[in-house]
């Protein structure tokens, strides 16, 4: 739990606060940007909810919070919160919140679909959120995009039975069990409507999920730039190599989707048109001097 006692001073004086344990991993400023933005290294209340809305919002970033640096003095009936994940996006893709600190509050969704549902990449293992999934028909098949937001796959796998998808070169020791390790650069149609695309760049083992040509799960791959106004990502960041991450940039554009949902950095939902227009202009953007 977040401590009053490290509260940060830029905080507004009230009942949510953010402690020094921040470890500035965005999650809380997405969930409820009516609250929470980032003050330098670390975020900050900026100001404390007044409607149920915003209370809401600070409540569901308050447990989806990856380091438990966020608090509340007052005694907090957290009951809609706590129902509120996994949070419909569109058709049947769902966001699950519960960031964990292993992945440094990287986001990961669910696909709840007839043939069983999917999991994009590894939630925290939390009680309400897995009571909550295994309410909505638990997790046929997991897919991961990379090494780094693996976080309670494993646990995962152990209550629903699942089986897990990821790229071989980014299996690990710790990965060393996931079922299925594909190989190699071509896409992989892992289902009718689901088709994982390897992209070489941010790590070398880093894949993409198209699902229904129209919601890419993109991991750390790619994400919207809301200063920049177009796609982007994240050179900073970027472990195995910039030019292959180009490259594998350059092969989206061979995919139609509407909406890119990535673990770290916004979300984006556009036309699949403009999307494309956006990538373009992100891959002149990642390719100039
Ligand atoms: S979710 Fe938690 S760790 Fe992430 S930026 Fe907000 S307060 Fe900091």
């Amino acid at each position: 739990m977040a401590q009053p006692a490290l509260r940060l001073d830029s905080n507004v004086p009230g009942d949510f606060f953010v402690d020094s344990t921040c470890i500035d991993c965005d999650a809380c400023r997405q969930i409820a940007p009516g609250v929470f933005l980032d003050s330098g290294e670390q975020s900050t209340v900026f100001h404390q909810p007044e409607t149920p809305e915003e209370l809401l919002a600070a409540q569901k970033a308050l447990i989806s919070c990856p380091t438990a640096s966020i608090g509340s003095v007052l005694r907090q009936d957290m009951h809609a919160a706590l129902e509120a994940y996994p949070e419909l996006i569109e058709d049947d893709v769902y966001r699950c919140g519960y960031t964990a600190e292993s992945s440094f509050g990287a986001f990961s969704y669910l696909i709840r679909r007839g043939e069983g549902n999917v999991l994009v990449d590894s939630p925290r293992f939390s009680g309400p959120l897995v009571k909550r999934i295994d309410d909505l028909g638990g997790v046929r098949r997991m897919i991961l995009t990379h090494q780094d937001d693996v976080a309670d796959h494993q646990k995962y796998h152990d209550r629903f039975g699942c089986e897990r998808v990821m790229h071989r070169d980014d299996v690990r020791a710790h990965t060393a069990a996931i079922e299925r390790k594909p190989s190699g650069k071509d896409a992989i149609e892992l289902e009718p409507d689901l088709v994982m695309i390897p992209v070489p760049g941010h790590t070398r083992g880093h894949a993409v999920f198209l699902y229904r040509e129209k919601f890419l799960f993109t991991g750390d791959h790619l994400a919207w730039s809301e200063s920049r106004g177009h796609l982007y990502a994240f050179r900073s960041a970027c472990w195995y190599s910039w030019p292959a991450q180009i490259q594998s940039m350059k092969r989206l554009l061979d995919y139609r989707f509407e909406w890119v949902l990535p673990a770290h950095g916004r979300p984006i939902h556009l036309e699949a048109a403009a999307m494309r227009v956006s990538l373009k202009r992100c891959i002149e953007w990642m390719s100039a001097p």
